[in-house]
């Protein structure tokens, strides 16, 4: 651990949290690294191309060993919790790495490990690659959903993820053709962008369009105030936000929604006074873990792109039940809500909406994670936006004036 971190690990006083009546959410969704390694090599990666280089000394590929030990965990969790239903993501690096055979195996542990009356969801985070019809065949038959992450446009993906030098744009779409055929396309979970404020907004949602998504998640880049976000030269003081507006534009204002857009309902839920499901925004608990491929029982992936054993708790599958993770500092963090956010943040006029931004976002060496995001002003920029437009409408349909 960063030694010099101060929020959450030395300053967040659990004790006193329980004692005030907080009691820990269980986890209902546990992604398994199953394999380290990927075959692509995308610039924004937070696994490789960022602080943390734990990768580097885990097995390759998670080894029966501990996917067993992960399955009764997992099950144990879900009996102690008398969860009716959990969330199981196959990640990597790039999963399909692991094997068909493999990946088929751990899910049908899992089913035997976990009690009747809990049903398992399982999802698959994939870069479409290696999807051909054997394998989406086998994936599909199994009830396994996939999601797939795409940058737009040809030149948007292979600008950011040529693993050496090589384009792996055609065997993506060839991958994403193949599961938008009627015979896997129940198993479309959507599809994951990265934002790049350097591209065509439209262009990017128009290309994604075209595989007919379920649904579209964009996500910004991993930066924080140690390594703040790449921002265009001439892009303006919000550009991830201005890019984000250009889209929720070309998507709103469409005269039928092309797909469902995560980001803009989970905002626009949250400016009605709903709650969120996402992590990118909202003040609602995470109830996320994960498990490293040698067993260890670690925070979100995501936190790799602040320093090195950011995500660590301590913790591993071969020793230890998950419930011994809800009380890891960092866990706890992610389920108080407005008791995280920076004082500049709580007294944020959209900061119920905005819930001081993705949490790996906040971090600024020295004093932690409890910080503005890095992207506040585009954050900001963006909710303003969705803000104005949804407000606007309701003001037209309640004055009657709306077609
Ligand atoms: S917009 Fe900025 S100050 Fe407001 S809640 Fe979000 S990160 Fe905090």
């Amino acid at each position: 651990m960063n030694s010099t971190v101060q929020w959450p690990d030395t300053q967040l006083d659990i004790a006193d949290l329980v004692s005030g009546g907080w009691r820990p959410i269980p986890f209902r969704e546990f992604v398994l690294k199953v394999h380290q390694r990927c075959n692509l090599s995308c610039e924004y990666c937070y696994v490789y191309a960022m602080a943390d280089q734990s990768w580097r000394n885990r097995p390759v590929v998670m080894p029966p060993l501990v996917w067993r030990a992960a399955a009764e965990r997992i099950a144990e969790h879900a009996r102690t919790h008398e969860l009716g239903a959990v969330r199981v993501i196959l990640h990597g690096g790039e999963p399909l790495l692991a094997g068909r055979e493999r990946l088929l195996d751990i899910v049908a542990g899992l089913r035997a490990a976990l009690p009747t009356e809990c049903r398992l969801r399982v999802g698959l985070q994939t870069n479409a690659v290696l999807l051909d019809e054997a394998t989406l065949t086998d994936l599909c038959g199994n009830g396994i959903e996939i999601g797939v992450s795409l940058d737009g446009t040809e030149d948007g993906n292979e600008r950011r993820r040529r693993p050496d030098g090589r384009s792996s744009y055609a065997a993506v779409q060839a991958g994403l053709r193949l599961l938008g055929d009627p015979r896997y396309r129940d198993a479309f979970a959507g599809l994951l962008c990265v934002v790049n404020p350097a591209t065509d907004p439209v262009a990017c949602y128009e290309a994604l369009l075209q595989y007919a998504p379920p649904s579209v998640d964009f996500l910004l880049p991993h930066a924080n105030w140690s390594r703040p976000p790449v921002r265009p030269r001439g892009g303006g003081a919000t550009p991830y936000g201005d890019w984000l507006a250009t889209v929720f534009d070309r998507w709103y204002d469409a005269a039928r929604q092309g797909t469902h857009v995560r980001l803009f309902e989970e905002i626009i839920n949250l400016v009605l006074g709903g709650s969120s499901r996402s992590e990118q925004v909202g003040l609602s608990p995470v109830a996320v873990v994960v498990i490293e491929s040698d067993g260890a029982i670690e925070q979100v992936d995501s936190l790799r792109s602040t320093y090195e054993g950011a995500t660590r708790t301590g913790y591993t599958v071969l020793a230890d039940p998950l419930d011994a993770a809800l009380s890891h500092p960092g866990i706890v963090a992610r389920q108080i809500g407005v008791e995280a956010l920076s004082a500049t943040c709580r007294a944020c006029t959209v900061h119920r909406v905005c819930g001081g931004g993705h949490y790996a976002h906040r971090y600024r060496p020295g004093s932690g994670f409890r910080s503005p995001s890095v992207y506040c002003r585009d954050l900001y920029r963006i909710i303003a936006h969705v803000r104005r437009r949804v407000t606007d409408d309701l003001a037209r349909l309640a004055s009657g004036s709306m077609a």
